[in-house]
């Protein structure tokens, strides 16, 4: 799939529309969902154009990898939820039923998070 530069996320990125940021390295952005499912609900995006995971797993640079991974790290402790307990989350594509084609990885804690996979 080709990366959509009118997708929300670049949007975002590019400051068109606002968001409420809570970290931002070079290569990646974190910042509150828009409706927010638990208690900390962030989201961590590279600010590379980059579709998916696996656009991204096939095509980052190393340095970008380890920015998103630290990035993703750092939100869940400075949320508070390291000892508590999260949840990392990434969509791709159609059955996970992906909604913004920029790739982002939800940090979702707070609470207990039930069961991994809802069954319908
Ligand atoms: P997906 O289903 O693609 O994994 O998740 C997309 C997420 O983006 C949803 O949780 C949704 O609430 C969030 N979202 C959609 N539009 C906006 C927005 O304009 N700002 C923010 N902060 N989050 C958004």
């Amino acid at each position: 799939m080709a990366y959509d530069d009118q997708n929300i996320f670049a949007k975002i990125l590019r400051g068109e529309i606002p968001c409420d940021k809570v970290y931002e390295n070079d290569h990646a952005l974190a910042f509150r969902d828009i409706a927010p499912q638990a208690p900390v609900h962030v989201l961590v995006i590279p600010k590379g154009r980059y579709v998916s995971m696996a656009d991204f797993s096939a095509n980052a640079s190393d340095a970008e990898m380890a920015a998103l991974l630290r990035a993703v790290g750092k939100v869940a402790r400075d949320a508070g939820v390291e000892d508590t307990g999260y949840r990392i989350l990434a969509n791709h594509g159609p059955d996970s039923r992906q909604e913004v084609p920029h790739l982002h990885i939800h940090v979702f804690g707070g609470r207990d998070m039930g069961g991994m996979i809802p069954q319908s």
